[in-house]
């Protein structure tokens, strides 16, 4: 497969804006090439541009990933890769997009944004893929073989809001053969303990891997997102990007929280909480299900998953209602919190439970 065909032909012909940050970057004494104010009046140097293809952070990422630094895109969140992945793939109004829900709302949102026609092709109840389904899709008249219209497939594993892996044989089925960009976004993939797919980029050149410093290692507040891809995909990624995406702050912090702290210990802690949540939460009359999760959130169905869901934010603990979204009728998204965060929610619920005359229980019972 050509990445090159895929791209919209004005990202291919684009001459990708210069910054004085990328045209020159030794140790001079003095900069007056970026109209930047000489004063540091804040300290930090923070009067100064960042380093636009965030070296240093890119070589420290490099090691922790095992992906060479020239396969690493870093973005402003991972919900930038996403964007950039319809302006690089996506001719407004004529290619499509392939989603796989119940997922992550933020490809649909995209693709609506950049005006690309979206294909839902439905997982399974069982929250699985219909990769052939996919296939089949695709090969409508105006689908990527009819007409050369679908560029990009998402998929997310572990899956929001399902919190299950997708089965690999079924990813790596559509890596195979779907003519277009594959995105595996594994923001949660921290917590599945299965090998990235980051590192089987060799063997396929449509595959994006998108992971985020947001989730495992709980910097969401200072925005780092990762694609890895190709050097060709990421070279696109970098030539359509705002020159400073990532910002000083956000570089420093994260090289930081390298030296800080291992993750994994937390991660640990977490995957516990998450056992302990599963099963106290299997005890309540008015859980019908709790779905297996290889991420930091349980999807759980409910008996009355709005009554329960306003009882929480009136109680001040809130969670996510999911029950609009396919085979989810009845379900809440609840994060697995730290420890007294869990003990909180798990006492409101049997605060709930023991309280036969509250008007919730009531008409939760009425409603069974
Ligand atoms: N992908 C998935 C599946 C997510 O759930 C999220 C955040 N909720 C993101 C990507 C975006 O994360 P961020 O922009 O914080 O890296």
């Amino acid at each position: 497969m050509k990445i090159e065909n895929l791209v919209r032909d004005n990202i291919r012909r684009l001459k990708p804006y210069s910054s004085a940050r990328s045209e020159y970057s030794g140790t001079a004494s003095v900069f007056l090439d970026a109209n930047e104010n000489g004063h540091d009046l804040f300290g930090g140097s923070l009067n100064r541009y960042p380093d636009p293809l965030q070296g240093a952070l890119k070589e420290r990422i490099a090691k922790l990933k095992n992906v060479p630094p020239e396969s690493i895109f870093l973005g402003n969140g991972s919900d930038e890769a996403i964007d950039l992945l319809f302006r690089i793939f996506c001719e407004p109004g004529r290619d499509e997009a392939i989603t796989c829900p119940p997922t992550y709302g933020m490809y649909q949102v995209q693709a609506d944004i950049h005006g690309t026609p979206v294909r839902r092709v439905l997982l399974t109840e069982g929250f699985q893929l219909n990769a052939e389904a996919v296939l089949n899709e695709i090969s409508s008249p105006s689908g990527v073989r009819g007409g050369g219209r679908g560029k990009l497939l998402f998929l997310c594993s572990p899956n929001n809001p399902t919190g299950n892996l997708l089965d690999p044989t079924a990813i790596e089925f559509l890596l195979k053969n779907f003519p277009g960009i594959v995105m595996v976004d594994e923001a949660y993939g921290d917590f599945s303990g299965v090998p990235s797919w980051s590192q089987r980029l060799a063997e396929f050149p449509n595959l994006v891997v998108l992971q985020t410093f947001s989730k495992a290692w709980a910097l969401a507040g200072a925005r780092l997102g990762m694609a890895f891809a190709s050097p060709e995909i990421t070279h696109y990624l970098n030539s359509v990007k705002y020159p400073y995406n990532v910002g000083l702050p956000t570089q420093r912090a994260v090289l930081a929280a390298f030296e800080k702290q291992d993750v994994t210990t937390v991660v640990d802690e977490i995957l516990t909480e998450r056992k302990r949540l599963a099963e106290a939460l299997g005890q309540f009359d008015f859980v019908e299900k709790i779905h297996p999760s290889d991420a930091n959130f349980l999807l759980v169905k409910m008996k009355d998953s709005s009554l329960i869901f306003n009882y929480l934010k009136q109680n001040g603990v809130v969670v996510r209602d999911r029950s609009k979204e396919p085979h989810c009728e009845g379900c809440l998204r609840i994060t697995v919190g730290t420890g007294p965060e869990n003990t909180q929610l798990l006492k409101l619920l049997e605060a709930l439970a023991g309280d036969q005359n509250s008007i919730i229980q009531n008409s939760i019972i009425q409603s069974l």
